[in-house]
């Protein structure tokens, strides 16, 4: 009896281990109570990265038949640019986001990483590609240390410090008492969104993955903290196909080229400097953050 409870506890442990770290990547995406729609076709080969370019082509996406989100949705990621998504609440930023990662299927037109199609790859070899920096980053209830590695087993100490220091997190790090092992959640240590958010930017650089998804936060941080993170992010977008999600307009300092989408379409893309001289969307999207910024200060 003692032998068979054994492993049927452990199988227990590893049972919440594997929910809690679905449950994570669920949170990222606010998928939590969705089922999953997405499944691997009986083909399906793993992903041949060959530079990590992204290209959309024609998307369409509906969540509910009656009401289309994005329309014929179309623009090209060249491998290592950056592209910064702007536009209003409610345009189709994130999802735009969730199709890249495959959490859906598109209605029409496709998705593809050089050159493949998302729905003839494994979605295994798929998401080991993508790299996320949600806009709220739920940790465990764990140390710091394994917040960090928990997606990179074998990552050693040494590992751990170095992306501390590119997530500008290791002069917080060293601070504390117990270093790497402090407890941090509910029962440990909180931590403001802005740390959140560099502890997700250092798991990112130990996976370390051709292709990254940023979701900027939409909550105002104050001027340092947004620096930080500024910072942070400029690291690891380096040298890897970006998709960058911006809510408030900062994430694009970075970007090499902008899509201005709105209601679902996209209205305009090109360089900042392409878009202010067109004075269209983009440029009143940009007026009104810069009046917004001045009222805040
Ligand atoms: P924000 O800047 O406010 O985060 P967004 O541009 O990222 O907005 P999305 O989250 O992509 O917008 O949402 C686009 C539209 O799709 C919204 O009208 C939203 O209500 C709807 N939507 C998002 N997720 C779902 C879902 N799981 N089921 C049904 N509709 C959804």
């Amino acid at each position: 009896m003692i032998q068979l409870f054994v492993p049927l506890n452990f199988l227990g442990f590893i049972y919440r281990e594997i929910r809690e770290a679905l449950t994570n990547i669920e949170r990222l995406f606010g998928l939590l109570g969705e089922p999953q729609k997405v499944a691997d076709a009986p083909d399906a080969e793993p992903l041949r990265l060959t530079g990590g370019s992204v290209s959309f082509s024609q998307v369409r996406h509906a969540y509910h038949s009656e009401r289309t989100i994005l329309h014929d949705v179309s623009f090209d990621i060249p491998a290592g640019q950056t592209l910064a998504v702007v536009g209003p609440s409610g345009a189709g930023k994130s999802t735009l986001a969730r199709l890249l990662f495959r959490f859906y299927d598109v209605d029409g037109g496709s998705i593809r990483i050089d050159g493949q199609d998302l729905r003839a790859v494994t979605q295994d070899s798929l998401r080991r590609a993508i790299g996320v920096v949600p806009q709220d980053t739920v940790l465990f209830n764990d140390t710091i240390g394994y917040n960090i590695a928990y997606g990179s087993p074998g990552a050693s100490q040494d590992d751990i410090w170095r992306v501390l220091r590119l997530a500008q997190l290791e002069d917080f790090v060293r601070r504390l008492p117990e270093g790497l092992e402090t407890q941090v959640g509910e029962r440990g240590l909180k931590l403001s969104g802005g740390e959140k958010q560099r502890i997700a930017i250092a798991r990112v650089l130990l996976k370390d993955p051709p292709i990254l998804i940023l979701d900027e936060a939409t909550s105002s941080l104050d001027s340092h903290a947004e620096r930080l993170i500024l910072d942070a992010l400029n690291v690891v977008a380096r040298k890897r196909t970006t998709l960058a999600i911006a809510h408030r307009l900062s994430t694009i300092v970075h970007a090499e080229r902008i899509l201005v989408l709105d209601q679902g379409r996209v209205v305009e893309q090109g360089s900042h400097a392409e878009l202010l001289a067109a004075g269209g969307a983009y440029s009143r999207l940009w007026a009104d953050q810069q009046r917004d910024d001045t009222h805040a200060q």
